[in-house]
């Protein structure tokens, strides 16, 4: 028999504390419903955008996002837009990087280009060849798109460490051209789930990895993730305790969400997979959140842990997530701007011809009035902010959150899920568990979630990213 460890068995005390059993469905956590809040409308509600008709860009573009669609295969919880390669042999990698700079020169037409903050995700953003990073940042440098104090973030895979004079080079290339810090897809330190969802590592690199970064000087985040199928409370336990040992400058703790289309969901679909309860899964989440405060790390605010920040409780958010904007770069890129929530073409090959003959990347868009970014703002803000500040509103919108969704905020007080003082609307430590499941009330009553169409229903179901929860009528 397993023994209940200290840190499991307060996590379950805290999960009968808190009463979590009594929340309506809509707030339960399970992997179907669940949806990770990145993106809103989610890909399926945008609309197909005929090209040159895209959404207007704003002035200026600080922040940039470059999707790298290729992995050396697909782990089995995977809905990221991503191609296989044999890792041997990467020239279409350095041949889309190609693709990329001609994107780039073609919103520098429209807007000023001057990225203070570059993020490579994927996909394997490692899988880059050496010489192709080096002149892929060489042209951004050349052509000023990038600021002089850029300052970028880089996801690792695991199997990134297993040539080490490769690794040596490309972190070396990154760290000449300002990007210093490094997320790595570390996930758990369980090698029979690693196994089984073919990660295609095992987890004994860490050790020889962090060395290896903070030699070169490198801030370094972990990604971990939590609610697989037959993930234990031991297990789960085990890698916090190793990744909190590596001492990580911040950690991500990712919950499992499983998308229609990929081959989990047909595990699941067909009963060969079971997924977690809510029980099982939102008490992991608190064995997560009361290990990683106990090594000193603060959640800032919602699933992402870092260290050496200061005292949170001064933390105040300076804007409304809709004055923020991101660059969507690349195939399987989504981003953000101008109220305008879009995504570039989910397919290589279509990509490459547009690039080809210079036309826009954009695939699809949903440009939000001025009621409709009003609830995208009161679902980010709830998720990345320190609290909601109804002041902020105010300015901008003539109307405050508390005021206009009174009878949810009601509910929530009274759920012991969010504090009221004020101003200022804050998630209790009971909220922070189901932040997105909550964020999810505040979705605009006119953006559905539209079904995909035609050829493209396969591509939208899964990478959707869109919230399934049932609705309640507060
Ligand atoms: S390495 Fe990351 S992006 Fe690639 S298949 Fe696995 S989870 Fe997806």
């Amino acid at each position: 028999m397993t023994k209940t460890t200290p840190l499991a068995a307060e996590a379950a005390r805290l999960y009968d504390a808190y009463r979590l059993d009594d929340l309506p469905r809509a707030l339960r956590r399970n992997s179907l419903d669940y949806y990770y809040l990145s993106i809103y409308p989610s890909l399926s509600g945008l609309r197909p955008i005929a090209s040159g008709d895209e959404p207007q860009y704003p002035q200026a573009i600080s922040n940039a996002y470059i999707h790298i669609p290729f992995c050396s295969g697909v782990c089995d919880f995977c809905s990221y837009y991503l191609v296989a390669v044999n890792p041997r042999r990467r020239a279409a990698i350095a041949r889309y990087l190609d693709d990329v700079r001609v994107e780039l020169d073609y919103h520098a037409r429209r807007t000023d280009l001057d990225i203070t903050y570059l993020y490579f995700g994927g996909g394997t953003p490692s899988l880059i060849p050496p010489d192709a990073l080096e002149g892929f940042l060489d042209f951004l440098a050349d052509r000023r798109y990038l600021n002089p104090a850029v300052m970028g973030t880089l996801e690792l895979h695991p199997e990134f460490f297993d040539d080490e004079a490769n690794s040596s080079r490309f972190l070396d290339i990154l760290k000449r051209h300002g990007i210093g810090r490094v997320s790595v897809g570390y996930q758990v330190s369980d090698e029979d789930i690693l196994r089984e969802t073919n990660r295609r590592h095992t987890a004994g690199f860490m050790g020889r990895a962090m060395s290896f970064l903070r030699a070169r000087g490198f801030l370094v985040n972990l990604d971990l993730i939590y609610g697989l199928a037959d993930q234990s409370m031991a297990s789960w336990e085990r890698t916090l305790a190793d990744a909190v040992g590596f001492e990580p400058d911040s950690i991500s703790t990712y919950f499992l969400f499983v998308d229609r289309g990929t081959g989990l969901y047909e595990q699941v679909r067909r009963g060969r997979v079971e997924l977690p309860p809510h029980r099982h899964a939102q008490t992991l989440h608190l064995m997560a959140q009361l290990a990683l405060e106990a090594a000193g790390y603060h959640e800032l605010p919602n699933d992402f842990w870092a260290r050496d920040v200061g005292d949170p409780a001064t933390f105040k958010p300076e804007r409304l997530p809709s004055a923020a904007a991101t660059l969507p770069v690349g195939s399987g890129a989504y981003g953000y701007y101008h109220r305008a929530q879009i995504a570039n073409v989910f397919d290589l090959g279509e990509y490459g011809r547009r690039m080809a003959s210079n036309r826009s990347p954009v695939w699809r868009g949903y440009t939000l009035n001025d009621d409709e970014s009003f609830h995208r703002d009161v679902m980010f803000a709830l998720k990345n902010d320190p609290f909601i500040d109804c002041a902020l509103f105010r300015s901008a919108y003539n109307r405050s959150p508390l005021e206009h969704f009174a009878s949810i905020f009601v509910r929530l007080v009274e759920y012991n899920l969010v504090t009221v003082a004020g101003d200022r609307i804050r998630l209790t430590p009971k909220g922070r568990l189901c932040v997105e499941e909550i964020a999810c009330l505040f979705r605009h009553p006119g953006i559905a979630a539209a079904s995909g169409e035609g050829n493209e229903s396969a591509v939208l179901a899964k990478h959707n990213y869109a919230p399934t929860y049932p609705a309640i009528s507060w």
